[in-house]
């Protein structure tokens, strides 16, 4: 069993006013694909690399199966990492540095030879075994990195943004041919990145992480469904969540917008009289060139043509959202639409906190 319980763990650097990773826990159980994920500097690579036991925490403590490693030496630790710099050797055949870890390990001959190949053959790297790096794409390059990682029969399987290094269609093919080959292998992964998209698509769970700590940990469609905070709700969706600028009113019957009465779900009663925040998603937003009941005015400031959807940006009660359209949808620039929230979609936050309403 490989699960992991990451407990407290505080670590600041030498000449660092801030903590890097200020007292997180985290429970990861055996065989899941975790991902950290958050923006750059919130502590997500000082938390892989603590568990990987290239840097030691302040205070708390790491456990893999029961077992205290916090300040064992990595290669005691039975982790294997791939960075997203490739870290291959240069002048080395594509068969010695997928098998380096293993002859380190003085693996014997025909084992390393057999690993090797079984994993060239997952990451269709068969053709270029006897190639130098040099002599491969970016995209083949990255491949030897986590082939080399995964023939050593790892407890934990650590990746550092391992495609960040890749274009955009790359990027979005290797991905769903991680997400196939960590599935396959079943050994709990620890996967950072700061794209959420990344994080959505390969994680079993997320961990959105923000100055040193873990705000939301959860399954990615809980996540991005009903983000904990603001912060979270910004950070993941593309666009982010629109927050708009709301009030309960007394009765707790109605939520107001600008000028405009909605009704109001019951979870408002208890807030009645309170400002709060709407949370509405670019998709929960229908649209329509006629005015029905229930729904609010809004400007068109900008139209996107994206595909299989438009996005528009739309000025509502004087604040600016995102908003969602189907493809069909025609409008323009300063002309007037009407917008209807999705009831179950709506989500409340404290206008001073930014916290979820319970
Ligand atoms: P990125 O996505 O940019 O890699 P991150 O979320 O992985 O960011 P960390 O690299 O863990 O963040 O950094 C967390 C904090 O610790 C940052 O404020 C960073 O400046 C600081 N930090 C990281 N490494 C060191 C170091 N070797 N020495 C001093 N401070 C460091």
């Amino acid at each position: 069993m490989a699960d992991i319980t990451i407990s407290h763990l505080v670590k600041t650097y030498p000449g660092g006013t801030e903590r890097a990773t200020d007292d997180v826990s985290l429970d990861i159980a055996d065989g899941d694909f975790t991902v950290l994920l958050g923006p750059s500097g919130c502590g997500k690579t000082t938390l892989l690399r603590m568990l990987a036991g290239l840097e030691l925490p302040d205070s708390g403590s790491i456990a893999v199966g029961g077992k205290d490693v916090t300040y064992l030496p990595p290669n005691k630790r039975n982790m294997s990492m791939v960075f997203q710099s490739y870290a291959v050797f240069p002048h080395r055949k594509v068969r010695y540095n997928i098998g380096f870890g293993l002859s380190m390990a003085k693996k014997p001959k025909e084992e390393i030879d057999r690993k090797v190949a079984w994993a060239a053959d997952l990451l269709q790297l068969g053709p270029y075994l006897d190639r130098l790096p040099a002599q491969l794409s970016g995209g083949q390059r990255q491949r030897v990195a986590v082939a080399r990682a995964i023939v050593m029969d790892a407890d934990v399987l650590l990746m550092d943004e391992p495609l960040s290094n890749l274009d955009a269609l790359l990027r979005l093919n290797f991905r769903s041919e991680l997400k196939k080959i960590v599935k396959d292998l079943k050994t709990t992964t620890v996967y950072v990145t700061h794209d959420q998209s990344e994080a959505l698509s390969l994680g079993d769970r997320v961990a959105v992480m923000r100055k040193g700590q873990i705000a939301q940990l959860g399954d990615p469609l809980d996540v991005y469904d009903a983000p904990a905070d603001r912060f979270v709700g910004g950070f993941i969706g593309s666009p982010p969540m629109n927050f708009i600028k709301a009030a309960v009113s007394g009765d707790g019957g109605a939520l107001i917008v600008g000028d405009q009465r909605l009704r109001a779900p019951s979870l408002l009663q208890s807030y009645s009289s309170t400002d709060v925040l709407l949370g509405v998603r670019a998709e929960n937003v229908a649209v329509d060139t006629q005015r029905s009941s229930g729904d609010v005015p809004g400007t068109v400031l900008v139209v996107e043509p994206m595909g299989s959807s438009i996005l528009l940006t739309v000025e509502v009660e004087g604040q600016t959202i995102k908003v969602q359209a189907p493809p069909t949808f025609r409008t323009s620039p300063g002309s007037t639409i009407w917008l209807t929230f999705s009831p179950n979609s709506m989500r409340f936050y404290d206008s001073e906190t930014a916290m979820a309403l319970v």
